[in-house]
């Protein structure tokens, strides 16, 4: 069983590789996969870098290249649903492109020639993974459910009122979710995603958030990674 641990920042791949006491660096399309273990277990650890071609190609390269069993995506999200706040957890449930708009030919939302617009991370792995957040960091705020993805760092609060109008069940918004959720989708492989809430989606949203990642959130996905892979 060979997982793949992708993160979207350097801080947090930083962690997850301070994990890991054998890994090995194999450069495949521009990108360094390394290839290990952590706690005993086969892993690949990846950036996915940021956008959702970029996390497309990741995801495409681990399952043919590096012949990944099943991903696990950990980075940061900004909250859009009410009560979903800074330094909160969510696991995804399911993703939707939040930019993707092939009307009036196909319904808003909707990935052409798939006939949906919502692509499911594994029940299992989402279950374990959720898990793995309360072991790791009891006392945090944990979400379950849809999380919308886009080609925008969305950091005004008329764009995040928006969203939030469009997409009600929404809780939160970044940039890579829902293509690995399409990739995993086409080659049945297993996928569970964990963000950290590191802003509103707001006029605020860019103050300190690279302290955040720094501060917060990599300790946040070290701790969860170490608790889903002992589990
Ligand atoms: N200003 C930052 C931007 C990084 S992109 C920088 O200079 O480094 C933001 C990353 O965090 C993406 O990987 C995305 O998935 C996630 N993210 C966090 N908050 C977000 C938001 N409000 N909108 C979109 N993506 C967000």
């Amino acid at each position: 069983m060979k997982t793949a641990i992708v993160s979207a920042m350097h801080e947090e791949l930083g962690a997850v590789l301070a994990l890991m006491p054998d890994e090995r660096r194999q450069p495949v399309a521009g990108r360094d996969f390394y290839v290990g273990h952590l706690h005993g277990r086969d892993v690949v650890a990846v950036l996915s870098r940021i956008g959702k071609v970029a996390a497309a190609t990741t995801a495409t390269v681990l399952i043919e290249r590096f012949g990944v069993d099943r991903i696990v995506f950990t980075g940061v999200a900004g909250g859009l649903r009410h009560g979903v706040e800074r330094g909160h957890v969510v696991v995804a449930d399911n993703f939707l492109q939040h930019d993707l708009d092939a009307t009036p030919i196909f319904p808003r939302y909707e990935v052409p020639l798939y006939g949906r617009s919502r692509f499911d991370t594994d029940p299992a792995l989402t279950h374990r993974l959720a898990g793995a957040v309360r072991k790791a960091l009891p006392g945090t705020t944990l979400h379950r459910g849809l999380i919308a993805s886009g080609d925008r760092f969305v950091s005004t609060t008329a764009e995040s009122r928006a969203l939030q109008l469009a997409l009600p069940d929404a809780l939160a918004v970044e940039m890579e979710g829902a293509a690995v959720a399409q990739v995993c989708h086409d080659y049945g492989v297993p996928f569970a995603a964990v963000r950290t809430i590191s802003d509103r989606a707001d006029d605020d949203a860019t103050g300190d958030f690279l302290q955040f990642i720094r501060d917060v959130a990599s300790r946040h996905t070290a701790a969860i990674v170490e608790a889903f892979l002992s589990a």
